[in-house]
């Protein structure tokens, strides 16, 4: 764990309800930060292959999970952009992975998109000890997620995985007008709020989207390093496992 502030107050004790930290509200990304989406996304994309008895006509999974990972990615972009509507993203996504596997079926790219819109979102894998965290901060902190998915979705994998309770409120970009990391997100979730910036925690696993939209606002953040990634960014704090939040908060 790398902290930016060295003097950081790190010394009450776990017998100690409230820590000195000056935050009191933690904004949480949801996917791959609390909410395992890789996990989810593969249970899914097993679940839609025997529903469509794809295992002959694609054979090879893996392949079709890291396609799938490019194109949702590209679409996303293309969309937090304005490039495209969110009826084109949900489809496109798919048109582009089954064509890049040579399965040109347009017919089929809009099932499985039903599929994965309906499945997908009842999912409960959580990210390791996401429970146990939240357990921790409910009491001593106004929790929030702020996510760049669409709303119905992102509740439905909140109330699905039972974490809905925990927080005081859900921001997605459908609210917002805007996504992480256009800082216009975080003024909008901070203001909905009546938060303060200097008060206020993001905690995310993504360095551009979460961590660097959090500070180009002047907001603190917490990078979710899971893979361990090496980066050169200048971070107010940085973890690889969930449960390091409760030696931060
Ligand atoms: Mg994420």
């Amino acid at each position: 764990m790398k902290f930016k502030n060295k003097t950081f107050p790190l010394h009450a004790t776990e017998s100690c309800l409230y820590k000195l930290t000056k935050y009191r509200n933690i904004y949480f990304d949801l996917d791959n930060t609390l909410w395992d989406f890789e996990t989810n996304a593969r249970d899914t994309f097993r679940e839609i292959f025997d529903i469509h008895h794809l295992w002959n006509t694609i054979t090879d999974f893996e392949r079709f999970i890291s396609t799938f990972a490019l194109y949702n990615e590209q679409s996303w972009e293309k969309y937090r952009l304005g490039q495209i509507r969110k009826e084109e993203l949900r489809i496109e996504r798919f048109c582009l992975t089954l064509h890049r596997l040579k399965i040109p079926d347009h017919n089929l790219s809009g099932l499985i998109s039903d599929n994965y819109l309906e499945l997908m979102p009842q999912k409960s894998n959580l990210v390791e000890n996401t429970l146990k965290v939240l357990e921790y901060l409910k009491p001593r902190y106004r929790l929030f997620i702020l996510t760049n998915g669409f709303h119905d979705i992102q509740s439905a994998k909140l109330e699905n995985s039972g974490i809905r309770h925990y927080f005081n409120g859900i921001i997605t970009s459908e609210d917002t007008r805007w996504s992480k990391p256009d800082p216009r997100t975080f003024e909008y979730a901070l203001k909905s709020v009546n938060a303060k910036k200097a008060e206020s925690l993001m905690v995310g696993d993504n360095l551009i989207l979460d961590i660097s939209g959090a500070r180009n606002f002047g907001m603190d953040q917490v990078f979710f390093n899971r893979k361990m990634i090496s980066h050169d960014m200048n971070i107010t704090y940085e973890i690889n496992e969930l449960k390091e939040l409760m030696l931060i908060l």
